[in-house]
């Protein structure tokens, strides 16, 4: 199976670095190195600079019709390009070929429901309170150019979420995407340059991340950064953006507690929940990662999961029938090692797994841990991997009251029977996405973002645009 070496993308060209450097790109179900990725220093970001800033001019001033064909084009031809992009994203990130190809054609609705926003992105009038002959406006303009930087757990989906809102307002665009997956993204710029976007609107480099941050967050140019990653890092960058007065969207880790009553579908809250957990192996920001469980169908849930778990089969994303792939890198492994030795130092059970599969590859086994206690690293530091902790409640205040603990306010999960119970948990579980009786859906049209240290904005609804554009008041006297 191919798989490309991966440029940099600006002002309409596919480019290597000025000064000729490049990183390796690894296969996570082999170790073995598959490729190269450009890696830009500061004259590339220069150039890509330069041309954000030409990109943006042009690209605001083009009737936002003209824009949503462009738009709609791009998200046509990743629809058609899913299973091509897919096994390159596999090769590189290790999901399953099905969740890969899954991504690739998710974008295209994203880009098209942006893309349609993007023709509603209406003023106001407003009646003035003085003469009559006064005409008061709102208008909405576009922040500017962009720097976005984005992670490697949904190397596709994490950057789409930003340039559908940014394009759709009217922004250009630096994309500093993940140097360990970076050809999916590349794919999806490729689908924007073939649908023919104009040159500079869209740029994307590769690079050392802090250096690029450092450089493009103060850069006059930029307007508003918008970051996804874990809480540590988006509290640096939102501070360097605070500093030179920057609008930020941050969509950082999170912990979700997943709420299961005693009045609770069991079998629902597993089938919901389990898959949920293992999709791509656990490294998903909104994944079900702290399992509250209420003390009477404690032991049923558990077995239940365990079930759920034996049931995965854990292989190359690439092969037939492969339900969950390797961690996308070791460092996830040894994160992974490490949190089941501390959970069971302080007494958790071992239900299932806790070990890494073999010695090539970022293999680890579906883990469920039981009874584990509130001080084990696992029920305070995001998992970001195929592992499910489980400790019992006995009333929903106690639930409610650890889900609230810990500083992260992404994702939350209720499972229960009791609208009386279901209100509770949607008014009081501080989380930005709430899902109850379900498994996580989110959509293009609904927000996408998190409270507390999960950060703040939203990549989701008309609520994502709004982060995009400035909302300016114009009056004009009719003397
Ligand atoms: P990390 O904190 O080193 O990196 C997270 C992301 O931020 C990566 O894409 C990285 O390239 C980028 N990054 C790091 N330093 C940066 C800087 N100074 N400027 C700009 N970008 C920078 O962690 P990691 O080992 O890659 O992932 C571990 C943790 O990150 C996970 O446990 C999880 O909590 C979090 N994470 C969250 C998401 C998410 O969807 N919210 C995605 C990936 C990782």
């Amino acid at each position: 199976m191919t798989y490309p070496n991966t440029q940099l993308f600006i002002n309409g060209e596919w480019q290597d670095a000025q000064d000729g450097k490049s990183l390796a790109v690894f296969n996570p179900a082999t170790g073995k190195e598959i490729g190269r990725v450009a890696h830009a220093s500061i004259p590339d970001l220069d150039r890509a600079l330069a041309a954000v800033q030409k990109g943006f001019e042009v690209w605001r001033d083009m009737a936002p019709i003209e824009r949503n064909k462009i738009m709609r084009k791009a998200a046509a031809l990743m629809r058609e390009r899913a299973a091509e992009i897919g096994a390159v994203l596999t090769q590189e990130q290790g999901k399953p070929l099905v969740e890969a190809k899954g991504e690739a054609m998710a974008a295209g609705d994203i880009i098209e429901w942006f893309a349609d926003e993007g023709l509603r992105v209406y003023g106001r009038i407003v009646p003035s309170r003085f003469a009559l002959t006064t005409r008061q406006m709102v208008l909405k303009d576009p922040v500017g150019p962009v720097a976005a930087f984005t992670p490697w757990n949904f190397p596709i989906n994490q950057v789409v979420r930003k340039l559908g809102a940014a394009l759709a307002s009217g922004c250009s665009m630096i994309i500093k995407a993940p140097e360990e997956t970076p050809a999916a993204p590349a794919a999806l710029v490729r689908a924007f340059q073939d649908a023919g976007i104009p040159p500079g609107v869209l740029n994307l480099v590769y690079g050392n991340p802090a250096q690029i941050s450092e450089y493009l967050i103060p850069h006059p140019v930029i307007r508003k950064i918008t970051f996804t990653g874990s809480t540590p890092i988006g509290k640096q960058l939102a501070a360097i953006a605070g500093k030179h007065m920057k609008r930020v969207t941050m969509e950082l880790g999170g912990h979700a507690p997943v709420i299961v009553c005693e009045d609770a579908d069991i079998a629902l809250a597993v089938k919901a929940s389990g898959a949920a957990k293992f999709r791509n192996a656990g490294q998903v920001c909104i994944s079900p990662t702290r399992f509250l469980v209420h003390e009477s169908v404690k032991k049923e849930f558990a077995d239940l999961m365990v079930k759920t778990a034996a049931a995965l089969k854990v292989g190359d994303g690439l092969a037939e029938g492969t339900t969950m792939g390797p961690l996308a890198n070791p460092r996830r492994l040894t994160a992974m090692a490490e949190f089941t030795k501390d959970a069971v130092e302080r007494g958790a059970t071992v239900l299932a797994g806790g070990e890494r599969i073999g010695d090539a590859g970022n293999f680890f086994q579906p883990t469920i841990l039981a009874d584990v206690p509130t001080e084990a690293k696992v029920f305070n530091d995001e998992p970001f991997g195929p592992m499910a902790a489980i400790r019992g409640f006995k009333t929903l205040d106690e639930a409610i009251a650890e889900a609230n603990r810990l500083s992260f306010g992404l994702a939350g999960y209720g499972f229960t029977k009791s609208l009386k119970n279901a209100d509770l948990l949607a008014r009081r579980v501080e989380v930005g996405m709430m899902w109850i009786n379900m498994p996580a859906l989110p959509s293009a049209e609904m927000p996408f973002g998190g409270v507390k240290d999960s950060g703040y904005g939203s990549e989701g609804g008309p609520e994502a645009m709004e982060a995009y554009l400035n909302s300016r008041s114009v009056a004009i006297a009719n003397v």
